[in-house]
C-alpha cells in the first residue's frame, strides 16, 4: 500500500460528533505519528483505519480503493494492529498470543507449520520477550503485554503497522527499543504518540489532532514549534535543535496559569 486518503470524515456517536471533517493524505510507506491532546480523536480515527470503526460520512481511501471494499482477509495481512487495550478472555501463553498473527493466512482448523512457529521464535526475540515464550499472557506486565503484542504483529507480516500508543507502558529503554524496531522494519507505520521528542525522533511526517480536527501536518521541523504547542496543548516550553536538526521540547519552563 502506498497511500491512505481520508476525505472530510465525520464521525458521531449518539448525538456527539467526535470527528468534525478529518481531510487527509498520509503515505501508507512511512513512519507516521499522530499527535495530540487526550481526546482528540486519534484513536477514533484509527479505529477507523483498522475498521473498528464504520466510515459514516466522507470516505477513506486505500490506494483508491474505498476500505469498506477491502475484503477483511486481504486487510488482515496487509494490515497489523496493536490497539490501546489489551487484554485476552482465555488464559494463552505468549507463544500462542504471538502465533495468532498467522490467522489471517490460515483457514479455520489449518495447523502450525514448523515456519510459524520460527516466526514466532523470532518475533518473540526482537521484543525481548524469547525468555517468556511459556508463560501466561495474562501474568504480565502492562509492559511485557504490549511487546508481546508487538511480536503478534510481526509474525503477521505486514505492510502497514497501525499502532494506539504502543509505548505507553513501557521504561524509556524499551520505548526507544520499540520505536528503533518498528522502524527498522521498513514498513509504513501510522501511530499515536505522546511523546513529542519521541516522535520528532522517529515519524517522517506528524499529524495533529485537536478537537477531532486535524490541525497541522508536516515534518517534525515544520511542526514541533512553540507556537504549536500553546496552541494545541497548551503548555509553554522552548523548543531547542539538536545537531542533525531535529526538535528538541524543554518543558522545562514557566507554565501558563
Ligand atoms: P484520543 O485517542 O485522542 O485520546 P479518542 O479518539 O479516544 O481520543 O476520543 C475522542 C473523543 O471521543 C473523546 O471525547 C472521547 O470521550 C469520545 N469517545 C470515544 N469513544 C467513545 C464512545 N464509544 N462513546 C462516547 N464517546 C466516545
Ligand atoms: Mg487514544
Amino acid at each position: 500500500m502506498k497511500e491512505i486518503r481520508i476525505e472530510n470524515l465525520h464521525f458521531r456517536i449518539g448525538a456527539k460528533e467526535i470527528l468534525h471533517g478529518i481531510t487527509a493524505d498520509l503515505p501508507a510507506d512511512r513512519f507516521v505519528a499522530l499527535l495530540g491532546p487526550n481526546g482528540c480523536g486519534k484513536s477514533t480515527l484509527l479505529k477507523h483505519l483498522y475498521r473498528v470503526h464504520r466510515v459514516q460520512e466522507g470516505q477513506i481511501l486505500m490506494d483508491g480503493t474505498p476500505i469498506a471494499e477491502i475484503p477483511l482477509r486481504a486487510a488482515a495481512q496487509e494490515i497489523g494492529v496493536m490497539g490501546q487495550f489489551h487484554s485476552v478472555d482465555f488464559d494463552f501463553t505468549v507463544e500462542e498470543i504471538a502465533l495468532m498473527g498467522r490467522a489471517p493466512y490460515k483457514e479455520s482448523f489449518e495447523d502450525d507449520t514448523a515456519a510459524d512457529r520460527a516466526l514466532v521464535r523470532a518475533a518473540l526475540e526482537r521484543v525481548g520477550m524469547a525468555d517468556a515464550a511459556k508463560r501466561s499472557f495474562n501474568e504480565l506486565s502492562g509492559g511485557e503485554q504490549q511487546r508481546v503484542m508487538l511480536a503478534r504483529c510481526l509474525v503477521q507480516e505486514p505492510r502497514l503497522l497501525i499502532l494506539d500508543e504502543p509505548t505507553n507502558h513501557l521504561d524509556i529503554k524499551y520505548q526507544l527499543h520499540i520505536l528503533a524496531l518498528v522502524k527498522g522494519l521498513g514498513i509504513g507505520v501510522i501511530a499515536a504518540l505522546h511523546d513529542l521528542n519521541l516522535a520528532a525522533m522517529y515519524a517522517d511526517l506528524l499529524v495533529v489532532m485537536k478537537n477531532g480536527r486535524i490541525e497541522h501536518i508536516g515534518t517534525p521541523q515544520e511542526i514541533i514549534t512553540e507556537n504549536m504547542l500553546e496552541s494545541v496543548y497548551g503548555v509553554r516550553a522552548n523548543v531547542a535543535y539538536d545537531a542533525a536538526g531535529l526538535p528538541l521540547v524543554d518543558y522545562r519552563t514557566e507554565q501558563l496559569p
